[in-house]
């Protein structure tokens, strides 16, 4: 059997570029699959260092942090994707890297996102690159208003956007995003937002959890609900584009992707992490696997887990102030409550979560 088909045995050590919550739950997962885990990260005191064995603290393009923290290790992956895709790619020549650089690549940015996504014949909303404000004049009379200018790097949580009316003076909107290249994603009139995240071993074994409806505020995911009130037909459709995205990419590990649903029943892309992502949190308590397990199964190249949904299950997000009321969350049986260790509970920063459960089949409509 070649050394990439081989399973990373538990007892080993993974390597977590990140130090957020993603992180801190991965590496609850990994420990409990007898796993040790090495956290990278910048920060001190995150809520990955809290439950790793191991921390480096370096910044994410110190090359020579990086390639010692991969010495140390054996196998790397991410819990945030925006690492220098360069630094990750030597980093290769050390460790295995999973996902690897070249998956990073098109993730860390819009242009190569949904140029993938198109060449592929998988749908976005329309799209044009933009560079200046004089181009962003002509993509606006291309694309019309309503529109959102999104800048194709280190966008996350509705930062880095800036959208674009009928009366929108374009010189203000370029400035007002501060700093480019961006794109002009055309608004759409969508009837849900939805995502399905699909785990890929390095035997490229495949599952998919449930597609799920995500509600956002002020473009921050607020709710999940698992599942989606949606069609089989369009389930599928869903499913089946992760499935080609994580096939084409060769990714190992697991790829979310955020999809619109229109009125008309398309379904486009919106965006994809390589990662565990925020609307998968309710596998934790609603699914026999979380995402957070398949994602270190995937990593070390062990079977995958069932996906099942055994609770019908919402996600909320607590952010800020929200995770201090933590015993009245708690006085709901049916709620799981997640805390992330968060020192300071600033606003719009995300604290924790609850999954609430539901028996399947009988989660309230609407
Ligand atoms: P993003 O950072 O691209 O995921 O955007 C954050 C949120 O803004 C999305 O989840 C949507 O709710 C909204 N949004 C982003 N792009 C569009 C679009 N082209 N049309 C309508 N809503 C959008």
């Amino acid at each position: 059997m070649s050394d990439t088909l081989k399973a990373i045995p538990p007892g080993s050590t993974i390597g977590i570029i990140g130090g957020g919550q993603l992180g801190r739950m991965t590496a609850v997962a990994a420990s409990q699959l007898g796993y040790r885990v090495h956290v990278f990260t910048p920060e001190h005191d995150s809520p990955t260092e809290h439950v790793a064995d191991a921390a480096t603290i370096a910044a994410y393009d110190d090359q020579d942090a990086i390639e010692a923290f991969g010495q140390t290790v054996d196998v790397v992956t991410f819990e945030f994707e925006n690492v220098p895709a360069e630094t990750v790619r030597h980093l290769e020549a050390i460790v295995p890297v999973r996902p690897s650089w070249e998956c990073l690549a098109v993730a860390q940015d819009r242009i190569a996102e949904k140029t993938f996504c198109n060449e592929l014949g998988i749908e976005t909303a329309p799209w044009k690159s933009v560079e200046s404000a004089e181009e962003l004049a002509i993509a606006i009379e291309e694309i019309g208003a309503p529109a959102i200018l999104k800048t194709t790097r280190l966008g996350y949580d509705g930062k880095g956007q800036v959208r674009i009316k009928p009366n929108t003076d374009p010189a203000q909107a370029w400035k007002d995003l501060n700093g480019g290249p961006a794109i002009l994603e055309g608004f759409v009139d969508f009837e849900l937002e939805v995502s399905v995240i699909t785990a890929r071993n390095a035997q490229g074994q495949m599952k998919s959890f449930d597609v799920v409806e995500n509600r956002h505020k002020d473009g921050i995911l607020d709710v999940t609900i698992a599942p989606a009130d949606i069609s089989g037909t369009l389930a599928m459709k869903a499913c089946t584009i992760g499935r080609q995205m994580i096939e084409k990419l060769d990714l190992v590990g697991l790829l979310a992707v955020e999809m619109f649903i229109t009125k008309d029943g398309h379904v486009l892309v919106n965006e994809m992490a390589p990662r565990p992502h925020n609307s998968g949190h309710w596998t934790q308590d609603g699914c026999t696997t979380s995402q957070f397990e398949q994602f270190v199964r995937a990593v070390t190249n062990l079977p995958l887990g069932s996906t099942v949904r055994h609770s019908d299950t919402v996600m909320i997000n607590l952010l800020g102030e929200d995770a201090l009321k933590w015993e009245e969350h708690l006085s709901v049986p049916e709620n799981k409550l997640h805390l992330y260790g968060k020192a300071e509970a600033k606003p719009g920063r995300k604290m924790g979560h609850i999954n609430h459960l539901y028996p399947k089949g009988s989660q309230p409509k609407g």
